[in-house]
């Protein structure tokens, strides 16, 4: 799974306008603002915005093939621009236009002839907006400790699999970790050192997602989740051995372990391909139960659900 860029990026500004003098006009206007991408083709405004990845979308109403309300709506079926913004502009304005372009989803509406001064000063409101946008929705997807997936996007992306996964036919593996002993871990190291602890087991998580879509995540305080789609439970329980190796490789000294000098993890693998009406908690539950195995076998080891 692609978080969005934690560091604050360009800017970047689509303009789209049938007269190539107007394109000329709000390039040399918002070229102090960002990278600026120009087309006159109203019908290849969608490809340019799905290759750039637009902040902003600035649109012309009346354009010869699509006009700026045809755009707008091919532009919202798809998902990764569903938070671009678009600011018509209009040599025709008028409450109605304007009702039905904020009505349609454009966020403002800016009148030709355009006022170099008030464009900019618009556009910088609007990328500001944006860029606080992205921000939180970075924050409500990442925990904050490890920089992993949290809960919520966990939530969200095995729901997602489990459909996909469902339709393809193709088997979905979840692998839920925890570490050993770990309250005795803060009780002897104290909680900054645990913390730290953490991050360095959820490095070793985030390698363990080497596919587009796998998703390692932070599931609860110091449990863990890899979820890896495609893949059956073979190769599955081969990836948390190696996760399992790689933790105890990190020789993070643990003197209150009952199981090892270092710190360890137990692993409890589960591989379902979704039957009818079935749940994706169905999988959940299969690996949290394998995970309670591996603690009851001794701790600092994989076990694989039976399915
Ligand atoms: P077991 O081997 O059975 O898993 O034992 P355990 O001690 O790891 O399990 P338990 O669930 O009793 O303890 C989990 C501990 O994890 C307790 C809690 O203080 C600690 N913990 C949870 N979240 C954090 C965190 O964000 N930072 C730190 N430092 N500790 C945390
Ligand atoms: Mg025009
Ligand atoms: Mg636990
Ligand atoms: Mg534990």
């Amino acid at each position: 799974m692609n978080f969005p860029d934690e560091r604050a990026r360009e800017a970047r500004i689509v303009v789209v306008d049938d007269d190539p003098a107007t394109l000329r006009v709000l390039a040399s206007v918002l070229k102090s603002l960002g990278k600026v991408y120009l087309t006159t083709r109203s019908d290849e405004a969608v490809s340019l915005a799905c290759r750039v990845d637009p902040d902003l979308v600035l649109l012309d109403v009346e354009m010869p093939d699509a006009d700026g309300f045809a755009v707008l709506k091919e532009l919202r079926t798809h998902a990764q621009l569903a938070h671009t913004l678009v600011l018509f502009v209009t040599s025709h304005g008028g409450p109605d236009i304007e009702t039905r372009a904020l009505s349609a989803g454009a966020i403002d509406f800016i009148q030709k002839p355009v006022h170099a001064d008030i464009v900019r000063a618009r556009v910088r409101n609007y990328l500001a907006l944006k860029q606080q946008g992205d921000q939180l929705r970075r924050w409500s997807m990442i925990d904050g400790l490890t920089g992993l997936a949290n809960r919520r996007a966990f939530d969200a992306e095995l729901d997602h699999e489990w459909a996909r996964a469902a339709k393809s036919g193709e088997p979905l593996a979840l692998v839920l970790c925890d570490i050993d002993y770990f309250k005795r871990f803060n009780d002897v190291y104290g909680h900054p050192t645990g913390d730290a602890c953490l991050q360095s087991v959820a490095a070793v998580l985030r390698g363990g997602a080497t596919s587009p879509r796998a998703v390692a995540a932070r599931y609860g305080g110091e449990e863990f989740a890899l979820l890896l789609p495609g893949i059956a439970a073979a190769d599955a329980t081969q990836v948390a051995e190696a996760l399992c190796a790689a933790v105890s490789a990190l020789d993070v000294s643990h003197a209150g372990s009952e199981v090892a000098p270092n710190v360890t993890l137990s692993l409890g693998v589960a591989t379902k391909t979704p039957g009818p009406g079935e749940r994706p908690g169905v999988l959940v539950r299969a690996a949290d139960a394998a995970l309670y195995q591996a603690k009851e076998q001794g701790r600092n080891r994989v076990a694989l659900a039976r399915s």
